[in-house]
């Protein structure tokens, strides 16, 4: 949408929404004045016949009119308000299967990954959590310890990254 599309709607939105508020004040009011006097007509302080029957033949669709221009009117911005509740939902979703998926795409290539405090398990691909040594279902050695540096190294390394040592099974 384009500004010049954007002040068409903006404009628009705003007629749909005075039109409607008057419609629905207007309408809310002749519904009020057809209920008191159909009300009292029935009532004990009898007016006799209800005069403004008629009024409810205008008053209610007004009513009805006034009230759904507003909803369209509306509508952008209920969209909009929706759309911005549910983002921090998505945002965490996809906040929390992106390590496991990270993992997952590193863990082909590499055979081994560690990431967001999740690692992959190289022989069945179990995610375990970053503290493991060991996988959980599988009991797979995750990394090699280098007893030279220190180094963590992936499991199916047989020398260190860092220092170039032998590592042992
Ligand atoms: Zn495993
Ligand atoms: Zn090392």
């Amino acid at each position: 949408m384009n500004e010049y599309e954007k002040q068409k709607h903006l404009r628009i939105k705003k007629i749909l929404t005075i039109v409607g508020a008057f419609l629905l004040a207007l309408g809310l009011v002749l519904d009020v004045v057809f209920f008191v006097d159909f009300a009292g007509s029935m009532g004990v302080m009898s007016f006799g016949q209800p005069e403004f029957f008629w009024l409810s033949f205008i008053s209610f669709p007004m009513t009805a009119i006034g009230g759904a221009l507003l909803l369209i009117a509306k509508r952008g911005a209920i969209t909009a308000y929706v759309m911005r509740e549910n983002a921090p939902i998505v945002n965490e979703y996809s906040e929390r299967i992106r390590p496991a998926v990270k993992n997952f795409t590193s863990a082909a290539a590499e055979g081994i990954s560690e990431s967001g405090g999740a690692v992959v398990c190289a022989q069945c691909g179990e995610v375990c959590s970053g503290g493991a040594r060991f996988c959980t279902v599988c009991g797979a050695e995750l990394f090699k310890i280098c007893g030279n540096c220190g180094e963590k190294n992936a499991a199916k390394d047989k020398f260190c990254r860092a220092c170039g040592e032998k590592l042992g099974n």
